[in-house]
């Protein structure tokens, strides 16, 4: 044992062993397969450079881009009972729940709430986390919503969701299909208070979500290629016994079918959120002052 052993050997290792390994550095795209410069790919979005393809975006990524200088306010979620049923599966549910918390940012379960300037205009934005959970929807994530909603009306200003989810969550058995109709509830409330409710439908959006709030929207502007629906394909076609068509059950067929208004591209999202609002709060005076424009 000597100065070479205790003290340049641990520093070298600390060296040679730096986080951001090479691996870190590069990605696959899922469509295309094409090699992603890390860098260049987050600066981009999260959007393919090669193919265009939107993957799954974290809320914290997205939040700057959507503001005005990319100010905002987190609001952070009411405090639920944590695991009411005192779930567990292969896991306890309380264990599963610690767990997503360590990796989220800026929340405390599967949801986002920020408030701030966009285009000139205070709005509220509520945006579920697929990384968190799936996106699933608990207690906590319907009381989030119904705070989201509570805090467009106090502030006259309007609500724009995006959704991301695998549904209901299940851990919580009956709890969470409760949020079902507190979130339509809550929806409701911004609606009446003549506010516009916007949802941004993106990959994946699916069960109790979409079954809800994220259905609802005055408008339904959704990200390409996103699966949209509320059972899986599988389940469909063995209970109809047929084949499903081709892009069933994807934005573009749904803006076909007239489920949803425009499939716009990520970069493109800012912009017509902030047209679209102008266009729903901002009447046009009888000189024809006021803005229409095509939402794509
Ligand atoms: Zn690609």
């Amino acid at each position: 044992m000597n100065w070479l052993t205790n003290f340049v050997r641990p520093k070298l290792r600390a060296l040679v062993s730096r986080k951001d390994a090479p691996e870190n550095l590069w990605l696959k795209c899922p469509k295309c397969e094409q090699m992603l410069f890390m860098r260049d790919w987050e600066a981009n979005q999260e959007v393919c450079t090669h193919c265009g393809h939107h993957m799954r975006i974290r809320p914290m990524k997205r939040l700057p881009r959507l503001f005005d200088e990319g100010k905002y306010e987190l609001h952070p979620l009411p405090r639920v009972t944590a695991d009411p049923l005192k779930f567990r599966d292969t896991k306890r549910y309380d264990a599963r729940l610690k767990e997503a918390q360590a990796k989220a940012e800026g929340t405390t379960d599967a949801l986002v709430v920020a408030s701030g300037p966009m285009g000139g205009r205070m709005a509220v934005l509520a945006l579920l986390d697929f990384g968190f959970m799936g996106g699933s929807m608990g207690t906590a994530v319907g009381e989030g919503l119904v705070m989201a909603a509570e805090i467009a009306v106090a502030r006259k200003a309007p609500l724009i969701v995006f959704s991301s989810s695998g549904g209901a969550r299940m851990q919580e058995g009956i709890l969470s299909l409760m949020q079902l109709t507190r979130t339509t509830i809550a929806v409701r409330k911004v609606k009446e208070a003549g506010l516009p409710y916007i949802v941004v439908l993106t990959d994946p959006t699916t069960g109790g979500v979409s079954a809800s709030f994220a259905m609802l929207g005055d408008v339904h502007l959704a990200e390409p290629d996103a699966i949209i629906g509320f059972a899986g394909p599988r389940v469909i076609q063995d209970t109809i016994r047929q084949e499903l068509p081709e892009g069933f059950q994807r934005s573009e067929y749904l803006l076909e079918h007239g489920m949803v208004d425009a499939v716009v591209h990520r970069h493109k999202l800012r912009e017509t959120l902030i047209r679209l609002v102008h266009l729903l709060m901002d009447p046009v005076t009888s000189e024809g002052r006021g803005v229409a424009v095509a939402v794509r």
